[in-house]
């Protein structure tokens, strides 16, 4: 087998927040594609770094009382704590806001700036004149031109759908201070993505096997036909004030945070160069024979799949070999929630739960290298966890390793061992094809079949009753020996979901002075040490606990909580109930909920409130909800609204929906009994 060179990276987390079990989906899956690499024997480092810069670190300091600084040192500490006790093993976890990722960063900006993809150009962007600083986007808000829905952020309308710039707003304020914004001129640097050399080299990149099926078609949908031009030129600077990098020869000018948040990838490994000696160029130069493959959301595919190869590209640097996206969990078949107690950080569930390998081995279980979300079903957790990793897998040593210590001296024996390895050996390969492949579902689906294989050997000979007839040793020797090899089996191929428990089992109980190897596949054991107690049961207790903790609305607020919650946006003018009652709140129940085909953020919702015939309404929940699961829902929906033609229909009302500073729509429920139509009042 020839050693191949690998580079591995996540993507940076945000140092605005807690890492949660949404997050480890991605640092698990990735983490486990790395061990298993290694574990193969090829020379592979993974590396990330948190994501530091930018406006909302700046004002979250600001707000804390702490210089950025300390405010993302802070946050690294608690990031990697939280990795580490998910067994998840960086070889070098940075920051970008490190000299090293300053290094790529201004390098790859002044090769861009040599080859002419750089352009200055002025334009007129809204300015808070009580904080004196440029306003992004989501910093702004106001009302909807369209639909004229109050406190839309400035990109688009979380009511209607419909996306503007944040000129078009009606009375616009700063999210920050309250303050009418002003509008100003200021020079901002582009890259010119809409260079015919960035175009055609995209063209062919996205369609040269680096993509999954899925991305590359949401690329060609981006990309737009042959001939045609749908990329514009991306905005790469922000104003000062601004915790970032400064650009090279443009005073006042930072990088935007997403310029050096991918270079990150870079600074990191600069680090682990400096730290291992290995040569930085061997992996990001053109002529590189590594591999580089990069996990990642499917949320963040357009900066990873368009502007990074793009800049890779013309900076003179190789490009990824592949990325691999995947999709978001569910917890229970819906989004994590704060109300039902199912947003939960990585924190509370090792507060609670303790065990983390019991999350990646269900993760494990359901990751199977497409863009699909991924459901948590915590009652499903606790019974997979319970059934195959406990009464599969580890109940196989606890069952028969303690005959061969008791009888025969902890020693193995086998008739004829050679079936036994070519198995094993002919085991390794399937399973290893579907690790290789990331269909890490299908890995464990085997490793459990195989498992349960085992367990019917055992049953069949029962050691339980041979062991009470002395003439009955040699069969007693035969099956334990075979069980403990099967044992032995399954701990080299669980090893990359289950770190910590194989590397007791490799040292504890078979002696070894290291963890497994993939190649310890191809050797028969020859004898174990006492067997020691491997894990518990799941106790659904401290799932519910867990649960309960973390359904923060019930809590009554502390006095930290309360002084801590951001500021909300401002509330409306006064009015009297008469000009509440002209609304026509109704209860409604969402009979069919689907997508729309060609429209991004709207989802067509047909309603009954009780009338002869049912409503349609779009709504501009698309990003929040998946459709199959509205449908049967109630809700609460305007029934006096003004008919609206809307580009995809007519829409005969509007759903209710709240939203806030943070990511997150949420579309309002009756409680429990509340039928359609009913007013509310
Ligand atoms: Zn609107």
């Amino acid at each position: 087998m020839t050693t191949r060179k690998i580079l591995v990276t996540s993507a940076l987390p945000y140092a605005n927040g807690s890492i949660h079990l949404g997050h480890l989906v991605e640092y698990i899956q990735t983490d486990i594609w790395v061990r298993f690499q290694k574990m193969r024997g090829h020379e592979c480092h993974y590396v990330c770094a948190d994501d530091t810069h930018g406006t909302p670190i700046m004002l979250r300091a600001e707000k804390e009382g702490v210089t950025p600084e300390q405010l993302i040192a802070r946050v690294w500490q608690e990031h990697f704590d939280d990795f580490s006790a998910f067994h998840i093993e960086f070889d070098n976890y940075g920051s970008t806001n490190s000299i090293e990722n300053k290094e790529c960063a201004q390098d790859i900006y002044r090769t861009l700036k040599a080859n002419g993809l750089i352009e200055v150009r002025s334009i007129e962007q809204f300015y808070d004149p009580v904080k004196n600083m440029f306003l992004p986007d989501r910093f702004i808000k106001g009302e909807c031109p369209k639909c004229h829905a109050k406190d839309q952020y400035g990109d688009n309308c979380e009511v209607c759908g419909a996306a503007y710039a944040p000129t078009d707003l009606i009375e616009p304020f700063s999210a920050v201070s309250g303050a009418a914004p002003e509008l100003r001129n200021s020079d901002h640097y582009f890259f010119k993505l809409s260079a015919d050399s960035c175009q055609q080299f995209l063209r062919q990149w996205t369609r040269g096997g680096s993509l999954q099926p899925e991305a590359a078609n949401k690329m060609q949908e981006w990309l737009g036909a042959e001939g045609e031009n749908k990329l514009s030129d991306w905005d790469i600077s922000r104003d000062a004030p601004y915790f970032g990098f400064e650009i090279p020869d443009a005073p006042g000018k930072y990088f935007y945070v997403w310029l050096d948040a991918p270079v990150g990838y870079m600074g990191s490994f600069k680090q682990l160069c400096k730290a291992k000696g290995l040569n930085f160029d061997d992996y990001w130069k053109p002529d590189s024979d590594a591999e580089l493959y990069h996990f990642i959301g499917k949320d963040i595919l357009y900066f990873h799949a368009l502007f990074w190869p793009a800049m890779l590209q013309h900076a003179g640097f190789r490009t990824p070999t592949k990325l691999f996206a995947h999709g978001f969990l569910t917890v229970n078949g819906e989004k994590m929630s704060k109300s039902r107690g199912t947003f939960i950080t990585a924190r509370s569930y090792v507060d609670h739960i303790k065990n983390t390998e019991y999350l990646r081995y269900y993760y494990a279980a359901k990751l199977n290298g497409t863009m699909e979300d991924l459901d948590l079903n915590l009652e499903d957790f606790v019974a997979k966890v319970n059934s195959d990793l406990i009464g599969k897998y580890i109940n196989i040593a606890s069952r028969c390793a303690g005959f061969l210590t008791k009888f025969f001296d902890g020693k193995l024996a086998f008739a004829d061992g050679k079936p036994l390895l070519d198995s094993a050996i002919a085991n390794g390969q399937v399973v290893s094809d579907s690790f290789e492949n990331r269909d890490f579902a299908r890995a464990l689906r085997d490793i459990m079949a195989l498992a349960d294989r085992i367990n019917g050997d055992i049953a069949a000979a029962a050691p339980w009753t041979l062991a009470k007839d002395e003439t009955q040793r040699e069969a007693l020797h035969d099956i334990c020996s075979r069980a403990l090899h099967g044992f032995y089996v399954l701990s080299i191929l669980l090893s990359p979901v289950l770190p910590a428990l194989t590397s007791r089992v490799a040292r504890e109980l078979f002696g070894l002075d290291r963890d497994f190897s993939w190649a310890d596949l191809a050797v028969l054991p020859t004898r174990i040490n006492a067997y020691q107690h491997l894990a518990t049961r799941l106790d659904p207790k401290l799932i519910e606990a867990m649960v309960a903790a973390n359904q923060e609305s019930l809590k009554p607020m502390t006095e930290t909580q309360t002084a801590a919650k951001p500021a909300i946006v401002p509330i409306a003018e006064t009015i009297s109930i008469d000009d509440f009652m002209k609304v026509d709140l109704r209860v409604a129940h969402i009979v069919n909920a689907e997508h729309v085909e060609g429209a991004e953020k709207l989802l067509k919702l047909t309603l009954d409130i009780g009338e002869a015939q049912p409503r349609t309404v779009f709504a501009g929940i698309k990003s929040a909800y998946d459709p199959e699961k509205l449908k049967g829902r109630m809700t609460v929906m305007v029934a006096n609204l003004a008919p609206r033609k809307m580009k995809f229909g007519m829409s005969e009302g509007m759903v209710l929906a709240a939203s806030g500073e943070t990511p997150g729509l949420f579309v309002l429920s009756p409680d429990e009994g509340a039928q359609p139509g009913m007013r509310i009042k």
